[in-house]
């Protein structure tokens, strides 16, 4: 297998491009789904305190086989837990879920603006890194105002903002802030939660590269720069999805798929009116 990509951020640290997502996987499943996409060669994981299931990803890692020092582990705070104390006791109970001494990642889940306390969080995490607890720093479903907020109140710009992202919903605008200020995209739904594997302009393109949907999909989020974290809990599908380093798309490709943006695409919530 060609070797996998890897993305630095500005604060160093380096995140593989590709990782598993394991959002809607129970906690006794996460452990076996997490240990297939190991052994298939993925060395990122993307859960978050609302899955219910970071005990199962810990327990996943540990039992791999692969030192937890080469895996990039990113979870994420809840909206509930939001503010300075609450966020360092909620990173705590995670830690302790994960049974890990660190993450590679720790991201604000979502700006919840009608709570207010999403530069409290900020704080908190900037107080995790500076620990060395987390090792680096983001958000989730922040548009780029809510992120100029962090900057402006404390001067630390995050690692990356982990968006609703998929060839139908390219979100250019978010993309072209984030590239300003030096921060990396990383696509949540890459798959458009599976409804984009029959699109016939994916298909055609498959057949070209002799590849399947899901890897062009993927591999056009790569091709993009982004850092893509397709979910999977069926092992030939794990394997499938990270089967992505031996081909790229071309321009006619890139430029086929630009054309399917549509900005009404969006599946989930829309996070400035949000309310949970
Ligand atoms: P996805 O776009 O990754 O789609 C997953 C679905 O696509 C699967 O359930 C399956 O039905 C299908 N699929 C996967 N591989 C396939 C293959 N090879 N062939 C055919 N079908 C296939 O959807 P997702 O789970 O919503 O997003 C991925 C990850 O992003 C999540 O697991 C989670 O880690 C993260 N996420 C984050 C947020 C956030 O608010 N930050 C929100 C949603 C998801």
């Amino acid at each position: 297998m060609a070797e996998q990509s890897i993305i630095t951020f500005h604060d160093g640290h380096s995140i593989p491009q590709v990782g598993l997502g394991v959002w809607r996987t129970p906690d006794d499943i996460a452990a076996p789904t997490v240990r297939t996409a190991i052994a298939a060669g993925y060395r990122h994981v993307d859960t978050a305190a609302v899955y219910e299931n970071e005990d199962g990803v810990g327990e996943g890692i540990r039992s791999s086989g692969v030192d937890r020092k080469d895996i990039f582990l990113t979870t994420k705070l809840w909206n509930n837990d939001q503010g300075y104390e609450s966020t360092l006791k909620a990173f705590e109970k995670s830690l302790k879920r994960l049974g890990t001494d660190y993450v590679d990642l720790y991201l604000i889940h979502w700006p919840a603006p009608t709570r207010n306390r999403y530069v409290d969080s900020w704080k908190a995490l900037i107080k995790l890194k500076k620990d060395g607890l987390a090792r680096s720093i983001g958000v989730s479903n922040f548009y780029p105002e809510h992120i100029e907020r962090l900057i402006t109140e404390t001067g630390v710009v995050p690692v990356i903002n982990q968006i609703e992202l998929h060839p139908d919903f390219q979100q250019k605008v978010a993309q072209e802030a984030h590239k300003k200020l030096n921060i990396v995209t990383q696509s949540w739904s890459p798959l458009g939660q599976g409804k984009l594997i029959d699109h016939p302009v994916i298909g055609a393109i498959a057949k070209k590269h002799g590849k399947t949907p899901a890897q062009v999909i993927i591999r056009w989020h790569m091709d993009s720069g982004l850092v893509v974290i397709p979910k999977s809990v069926t092992p030939s599908r794990i394997v499938e999805n990270f089967e992505v380093f031996d081909f790229k798309l071309d321009g006619e490709d890139m430029g086929v798929i630009a054309k399917l943006d549509n900005t009404g695409a969006r599946i989930g919530p829309d996070p400035k009116t949000a309310t949970f």
